[in-house]
């Protein structure tokens, strides 16, 4: 659990990094930014922070804010009662991201996988997107992403977020816990 401190201290930074990438928000929507932490009691590793605009049966768009490495858990987004899992597009508006999905590994990544967690990513094809650069995922595929030194400002394009069907590599970590993207 995120205690008091740690919520204002993170949310705080997120809208700094906002305004860096010069994304406004409302006053409310910078008193409801989400932090993920994922019950591993280490928010600035893995963690990150978000401003969800709209979450329909359709469609969903997200503001996703990463510390200086700060890291999403390699997961996926699964067939649901037989509707196709969620798709999602992540452009960069600050920073650096890096990307990891299926395919041939890196021959070495440029992120930092987080220091006693080697075994939850598994996933080493990279992906680095700059200011303006965009990636898709397709519904179903193991996917993670770690901020550069800068820290990052990412937005999410997606169909319908269901956080609690998605599926972890780390198995400690409870969908039905926590809000991810
Ligand atoms: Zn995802």
């Amino acid at each position: 659990m995120l205690t008091k401190e740690q919520y204002e201290v993170l949310s705080k930074k997120a809208i700094e990094y906002l305004d860096k990438a010069h994304i406004a928000i409302t006053d409310e929507e910078k008193a409801n930014i989400e932090v993920a932490e994922y019950e591993l009691g280490c928010p600035e590793k893995i963690g990150l922070e978000l401003v969800v605009y709209v979450n329909t049966e359709r469609c969903c768009a997200k503001e996703l804010v990463l510390l200086p490495h700060q890291t999403c858990p390699e997961h996926r987004h699964p067939e649901i009662n037989g509707c196709t899992g969620k798709e999602e597009t992540f452009r960069c508006r600050y920073g650096k991201v890096y990307l990891y999905v299926p395919g041939e590994p890196a021959e070495k990544i440029q992120a930092k996988i987080p220091e006693g967690f080697e075994d939850c990513f598994t996933c080493m094809h990279e992906i680095v997107l700059n200011p303006g650069e965009q990636y898709t995922i397709m519904p179903d595929t193991f996917h993670w992403f770690q901020a550069g030194e800068e820290g990052a400002v990412v937005s999410e394009f997606s169909t319908k977020s269901q956080d609690e069907y998605d599926i972890y590599t780390d198995k400690r970590i409870d969908p039905a816990g926590k809000r991810h993207v």
